[in-house]
């Protein structure tokens, strides 16, 4: 076997573009693409033949964000029929895979407690801000969909544990809370008995 002369009709392994058509269905959400919005072909080569699947933009870099950076590094919109307008910085994708990625930590065990990414969430007990770098508790909390109940997270300071676990909705439970606590969180710095004692009494 020899390898072909030339690699001209060689496809390249991504191209980024406008949609062509509203044809193509994104492999990772399983939507549409419309026409004209961002996606990004992964060549395959199949025992059917040679094509791409593809993916809108954001949904390849929330997935597979190694795939993406190097798209970005071989310039795959230069593969494309039209260079593409709008293309976003390799950072902003890179912004909203972590935002992707911190909601799948929100979905470990609960309850853990961590340290506040930024200065952007509301406790749900009190409605106040729970600052920066300090820490909060992770509970569960009942919701309704429909006719199915589902435990959803909720962010809390640690002195507002107490009254969140006494509401009727809440989904953790008060009995061995501190041992579950402890179980499912990382150590925070200056260890466990910081937060436990601001946590206080849980009626017990
Ligand atoms: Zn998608
Ligand atoms: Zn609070």
């Amino acid at each position: 076997m020899t390898e072909p002369e030339s690699t001209d009709e060689r496809l390249p392994a991504y191209v980024i573009e406008g949609a062509r058509s509203s044809r193509s269905r994104c492999k990772s959400c399983r939507r549409s693409i419309d026409k004209g919005s961002l996606r990004i072909g992964f060549l395959i080569e199949g025992p059917f033949g040679t094509g791409y699947l593809w993916h809108h933009l954001r949904c390849a870099a929330r997935r597979d964000f190694g795939r993406v950076e190097e798209a970005y590094r071989a310039e795959a919109w230069n593969a494309a029929k039209e260079r593409p307008k709008d293309l976003p910085s390799l950072e902003e994708l890179g912004r909203a895979r972590d935002e992707a990625l911190e909601k799948k930590m929100a979905r470990r065990e609960l309850p853990y407690v961590e340290v506040a990414p930024s200065g952007r969430s509301k406790c749900k007990q009190c409605g106040e801000i729970i600052e920066k770098d300090s820490l909060r508790v992770v509970l569960g909390r009942s919701v309704e969909f429909g006719r199915q109940v589902r435990t959803t997270p909720i962010h809390v300071h640690p002195r507002c544990v107490a009254p969140a676990l006494a509401a009727e909705d809440s989904a953790t439970e008060t009995e061995g809370f501190v041992e579950a606590l402890r179980a499912n969180s990382d150590e925070p710095t200056g260890g466990f008995d910081g937060v436990i004692g601001e946590i206080g009494s849980i009626g017990l």
